[in-house]
């Protein structure tokens, strides 16, 4: 279901979803390995490769700044050396929450695909009229129901 916003016709990689998805769920599971919240992403680039993976670390670093969306934008941004990510589409097994978000909307990535909605910190950017400027550049924003397959 698509939630809505812009997005370039390029990172429009619809055909890399699954494989992005089943990656992030993986990165959920070494969270909850780790007793952590089982929380995983990963940032894929507009040919469907890879760049970085990260997963929630909240309680072994002992701060929320470690949600995975967070880490997984430090290491993309530090491998491709900036931070405009609108060629870029993140996948989370959750909803971002607002700080998550907004960090995602400030880097400018181009789309986000997550898996399950969060009733408790889920964060949807079309009720935050405070986006202003960036209303024309929101990233494209998916459910994706694939957590049973
Ligand atoms: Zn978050």
């Amino acid at each position: 279901m698509v939630k809505g916003f812009f997005v370039s016709d390029d990172i429009k990689n619809f055909k890399f979803d699954d494989f992005g998805m089943k990656h992030a769920l993986k990165q959920a599971g070494k969270a909850f390995a780790c007793d952590e919240v089982p929380i995983g992403a990963v940032i894929l680039n507009k040919d469907g490769k890879i760049i970085a993976r990260a997963y929630n670390q909240v309680e072994k670093k002992h701060t929320q700044l470690a949600h995975a969306e967070l880490q997984v934008l430090h290491k993309v941004t530090k491998k491709l050396e900036r931070w405009r990510l609108n060629d870029c589409t993140l996948y989370v097994t959750l909803q971002p929450c607002i700080m998550c978000m907004g960090a995602l909307i400030l880097s400018r990535i181009g789309r986000i695909v997550y898996a399950a909605n969060s009733p408790l910190f889920g964060c949807n950017v079309d009720k935050y009229e405070w986006f202003g400027i960036y209303k024309d550049s929101l990233p494209l924003i998916e459910f994706q129901e694939k957590m049973n397959r």
